[in-house]
């Protein structure tokens, strides 16, 4: 089962998960959720409802069982000298606060000054998505983003920032949809050129 087959060799601060409970632990916990809201977890309409959530949380948690390091990895240097910024603009992500299990959706952009050495495009909405699909805080997600790139790329600069919408504030608390949380993070020439932060955010709608 496709469940087994993810074996997360580290958590959101990089320590191993030793023990982790099975896929019928998972469905208990949610029939003991429907116990507890007041309704009937053996009728009709709910009976399947744990295998399901069970099944959304597995795809919804991935991340832990990939490593952005090892999807960066791969580099192509034949770039002709190109010594200009990339972006990847508006890459939309679901995660979910480690505070509430509340969901956390919004979009990053992605930047970074190559130095000799560039990743496939879809390499860095793959990182976003590895560090997003776990429990996080938006501002460690947005962190985690850079530094990974600074240190598997070593670029020149990296730039990433992240708007996102927190649905523990926005459906429920204190009730502020429509809100967005926006954090960057700026690495290297990014953070010390002022030019090359400008030419970045111009490109951040
Ligand atoms: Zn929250």
């Amino acid at each position: 089962m496709k469940y087994h087959a993810l074996v997360p060799s580290f958590d959101a601060n990089g320590a191993g998960l030793e023990t982790r409970p099975g896929l019928g632990e998972v469905e208990a916990a949610v029939r003991t959720i429907i116990r507890w809201a007041g309704d009937d977890p053996q009728r009709a309409g709910l009976i399947d409802t744990p295998t399901r959530v069970a099944r959304a949380l597995e795809e919804l948690f991935a991340g832990y069982g990939a490593d952005p390091a090892v999807i960066l990895q791969k580099t192509f240097e034949e770039t002709e000298g190109y010594d200009e910024m990339i972006v990847l603009r508006g890459i939309p992500f679901i995660s979910h606060c480690e505070h509430h299990l509340a969901p956390i959706v919004g979009r990053a952009w992605v930047a970074y000054l190559p130095r000799g050495r560039v990743v496939g495009i879809s390499k860095l909405a793959r990182v976003v998505e590895a560090y997003a699909k776990r429990l996080q805080i938006q501002e460690r997600l947005t962190a985690q983003i850079a530094n990974v790139i600074d240190d598997v790329l070593q670029p020149q600069g990296v730039g990433v920032i992240v708007k996102a919408s927190h649905h523990c504030m926005t459906t429920r608390g204190v009730h502020k949809p429509g809100t967005d949380l926006v954090t960057s993070r700026m690495l290297g020439c990014f953070r010390t050129d002022p030019l090359t932060r400008h030419e970045f955010l111009s490109m951040v709608q």
